[in-house]
């Protein structure tokens, strides 16, 4: 008696209310072709949202349906964010870059009924329709040849809008119900589905808006470069909508000059991104120099952030990038690496570098071999495990109880954990090293090489080795034009890590393979090494 209102749903529906009401007037910004930018306020996106919805029902989209998208990031996206689960249905986001099994795999392992694609991608979607056993209909965004989908199932996306009708009643949804479906990039095995349900999104974009998250505000102009279809572009496009930010998306132009020009053009505030990407845009400023001193925060995650990285864009743009941690299991918001209160610029170092603090909302712990739990003094490392409203607790439709502990997430991760909740990740499991008996982090190693400054990548992986069991091996790719030799790296790492971690093999390549989203894949270095071409 007398509580409050606890069971008011926490529904995607809900920001959609809100963001077209009190944020009506914000507005999405898409990049269509280089200096051709297309606005629409959050009101008219939420009348466009109406359309969709009442078409998507229409061709027979109902309640807990799978409706795919194969896109960039841009409005249309964004309605189909809120369009599909505001009416009940699972928005599944295609990773484009996944390879066409995976691809494969994943639309007929969720069932997709129907696929909104953009024109641009639909020669990657295209030559596998055929093996697709569930979808109904193809939702064509743009004017682009579609020729190569089959006919009989195409529809316009615009003249799918124009014939639906106004005024769509969404219907009232239990926040417990699914929400989202997004697959992990599976670097093992078939890729995995996380599904986010309505009440997970909600609170993840709340607190993922807090000031010592991602600290987005009302006031702020987000541009997430992260892929919609990576994590949900990390809950920017749920978060920006919510607080009443605007949204700047970059489509399918990523690269360092459409991405400086966007943010110089539209004084972006906040731009997330993996840090790969950064490292793109900081070569095209230090040519360039474009001003990007609108920049007040640049979350960046998805993978060990080089120190290297963050100083230049600090000391050289005047950008502060922040480290957050998080993975598709986890929507993706695990912890932020924000310096506590008290502390100087020279000493927020320590924070800065690690995986971030344990955000609110989210609960860790560090277990041993045994999975008995360890301390929190900073050095004891053990996994990575995570629980929380918005973690995942199972993958979709498949089994995997060796990745679920007591309620618990377990990550991959091997990390530490200090009093302060700060994480320290040393390396994911399967990119440790193994050397006589002892870890080396491929991490620490990657980011003290990457700090040289004739080194624009470095990824190192373990060498089997008769002696140590495995050694560790440097892929090292060079800035143009520049000359080092494996020795001179070697006296480069001397004072910065320990001996016996220095690499004795150096390969020089010309550029480190990247995952679907854009991190080092290791895998592909692993499998060049076996086949003998990195010596
Ligand atoms: P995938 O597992 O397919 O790479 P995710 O994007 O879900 O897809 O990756 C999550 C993983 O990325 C984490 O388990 C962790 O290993 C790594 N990661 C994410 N953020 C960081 C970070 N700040 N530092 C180190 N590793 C990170």
């Amino acid at each position: 008696e007398g509580l409050v209102q606890n069971d008011h749903p926490l529904t995607v529906g809900m920001i959609l209310r809100r963001m077209r009401t009190v944020n009506g007037d914000s507005e999405v910004v898409t990049l269509r072709a280089p200096g051709q930018l297309d606005r629409a306020t959050y009101r008219e996106v939420g009348d466009r949202c109406d359309l969709l919805a009442d078409a998507l029902s229409k061709l027979g989209v109902g309640e807990g349906d799978r409706v795919g998208t194969f896109m960039w990031n841009n409005q249309e996206h964004l309605e189909a964010y809120y369009a599909i689960p505001a009416m009940g249905a699972v928005l599944h986001t295609l990773n484009l870059r996944l390879f066409p099994e995976q691809l494969v795999y994943i639309v007929n392992h969720a069932k997709d009924k129907v696929i909104i694609v953009n024109d641009s991608v639909i020669p990657l979607l295209a030559p596998h329709t055929d093996k697709f056993e569930t979808v109904e209909k193809y939702i064509v965004v743009g004017d682009g040849d579609s020729s190569a989908l089959p006919q009989d199932k195409v529809i316009k996306y615009e003249d799918l809008l124009a014939s639906a009708e106004p005024g769509f009643q969404y219907p009232d949804i239990d926040d417990r119900s699914a929400s989202g479906l997004c697959y992990t990039s599976g670097t093992t095995g078939d890729p995995k589905g996380v599904l986010y349900s309505n009440r997970s999104t909600f609170l993840h974009a709340i607190a993922s808006g807090m000031t010592d998250s991602l600290g987005v505000s009302g006031a702020d102009i987000v541009m997430p470069v992260v892929p919609m279809f990576h994590a949900q572009a990390w809950g920017l496009a749920y978060a920006a909508p919510l607080v009443g930010a605007n949204l700047v998306m970059p489509d399918k132009f990523l690269q360092g000059e459409p991405l400086a020009k966007l943010i110089e053009g539209e004084k972006v505030t906040v731009a997330g991104a993996v840090p790969t990407l950064w490292m793109d845009l900081l070569r095209y400023a230090d040519e360039n120099k474009p001003d990007l001193s609108s920049l007040r925060c640049v979350p960046c995650g998805g993978a060990a952030v080089p120190k290297s990285l963050m100083e230049a864009f600090q000391e050289r743009h005047g950008v502060l990038i922040v480290q957050a941690w998080g993975m598709t299991e986890t929507s993706p918001l695990g912890a932020v690496a924000r310096p506590p209160r008290g502390v100087s610029e020279e000493e927020s170092w320590a924070y800065r570098t690690t995986a971030g603090r344990v955000a609110p909302g989210v609960e860790a712990r560090i277990t041993d071999d045994e999975g008995k739990e360890v301390a929190w003094d900073g050095e004891s490392t053990g996994e990575l495990e995570v629980r929380g409203p918005w973690i995942a607790s199972a993958y979709y439709e498949t089994d995997a109880p060796e990745k679920f502990h007591d309620g618990w997430l377990r990550t991959g991760d091997v990390a530490a954990i200090n009093p302060q909740g700060y994480i320290r990740i040393t390396d994911r499991a399967k990119d440790v090293i193994k050397s006589g008996g002892e870890w080396i982090s491929s991490v620490d190693l990657e980011n003290e090489l990457m700090s040289h400054p004739a080194v624009r990548e470095a990824a190192v992986i373990a060498k089997p080795d008769e002696r140590y069991t495995e050694r560790p091996l440097a892929c090292v790719v060079l800035d143009e034009g520049k000359e080092v030799q494996a020795g001179e790296l070697a006296s480069f790492l001397l004072d910065r890590v320990a001996k016996w971690w220095i690499p004795d093999e150096y390969a020089f390549i010309e550029e480190v393979p990247k995952t679907s989203v854009g991190k080092f894949d290791k895998k592909v270095l692993r499998a060049r090494l076996e086949d003998g071409e990195l010596t």
